[in-house]
């Protein structure tokens, strides 16, 4: 079973859901962080870390040598990563998806497969909770690849939290994809009302399950409220703010590590989201 933890913008409270419901739920699951270009789950979660590899990607490589510049790649490449000039043939490597039509199209099989790393993939450990997350290299501009690599950490039975990336974009839906439940965090603000819609309507597109968590519920107005009784969204949690919430997280600490109010009230949020989908809570 795959829960997503999402938000359409970031700053709501995501990670701070996804962190802690995987604490409170005191079993063996996996927690995988997709937000790949910036992870913050294991500033919260706090794993003790054990592997980290490099996650590559294929990328063409030309062999001038058999190159005869008649410009067949270029025009086959929809992403624009090749340019033949008169010379010689560019590669973008940044803007290339790995589709290797250029080196099946190539006439001269001038085009070899060659390795790029994109970024890196850590595993790590908290207690029962297995933790992996990918981190991209900077001024990389594709996040999907990478993010189905750490998707792959996935086990093919039992229990997966995802922390997804904030907002409605690429990396967004190739997170979402296969979630047997959306958890979308939001707060109760004019901004938060703005994004929970869009994110609401990828969601719908890809024909998820999904209810609401409401964060700060106590400091805004009740336009979500009012925006999810319409769209019959069910508001699954509301989390005022808390003083001794923010002071735990200050000091490193998970507040449903140590306050049993807040571990109470995450479990009640997984067993909402288990009855949802029809698995057992165990
Ligand atoms: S298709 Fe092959 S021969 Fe033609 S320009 Fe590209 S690499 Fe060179
Ligand atoms: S592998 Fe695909 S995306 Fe990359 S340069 Fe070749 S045609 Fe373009």
């Amino acid at each position: 079973m795959i829960i997503t933890v999402a938000s359409g913008k970031g700053g709501t409270g995501k990670t701070t859901i996804a962190t802690n419901l995987a604490v409170a739920l005191n079993r063996p699951l996996t927690l995988l962080d997709c937000d790949v270009e910036e992870p913050n789950a294991h500033l919260f979660l706090r794993p003790e870390m054990t592997e980290r590899f490099p996650f590559e990607v294929a990328v063409p490589e030309i062999i001038m040598e058999k190159c005869t510049l008649c410009g067949k790649c270029q025009e086959l490449c929809q992403f624009n990563a090749l340019a033949v000039l008169p010379q010689t043939v560019l590669l973008f490597p940044e803007l290339c998806h790995s589709c290797g039509g250029c080196s099946l199209i190539c006439p001269e099989q001038a085009v070899v497969e060659g390795r790029r790393v994109m970024g890196e993939v850590e595993r790590g450990r908290r207690g029962q909770i297995a933790f992996v997350h990918g981190r991209l290299r900077v001024g990389e501009a594709m996040a999907p690849p990478l993010i189905r690599r750490v998707k792959q950490e996935a086990p093919s039975h039992g229990l997966t939290l995802i922390d997804a990336p904030p907002g409605t974009s690429c990396p967004v839906v190739t997170t979402l994809w296969g979630s047997d439940f959306v958890i979308l965090v939001t707060e109760p603000t004019p901004f938060g009302l703005h994004d929970l819609e869009l994110a609401v309507g990828a969601i719908r597109e890809l024909q998820l399950a999904c209810g609401l968590v409401i964060n700060r519920a106590d400091l805004g107005d009740r336009r979500v409220h009012e925006y999810a009784a319409r769209e019959g969204l069910p508001v699954l949690l509301e989390i005022p703010f808390d003083r001794r919430a923010a002071e735990l997280y200050a000091q490193g600490e998970l507040p449903a590590a140590i306050l049993p109010e807040w571990r109470a009230r995450l479990q009640a949020l997984a067993r909402e989201v288990f009855a949802r989908t029809g698995h057992p809570f165990g």
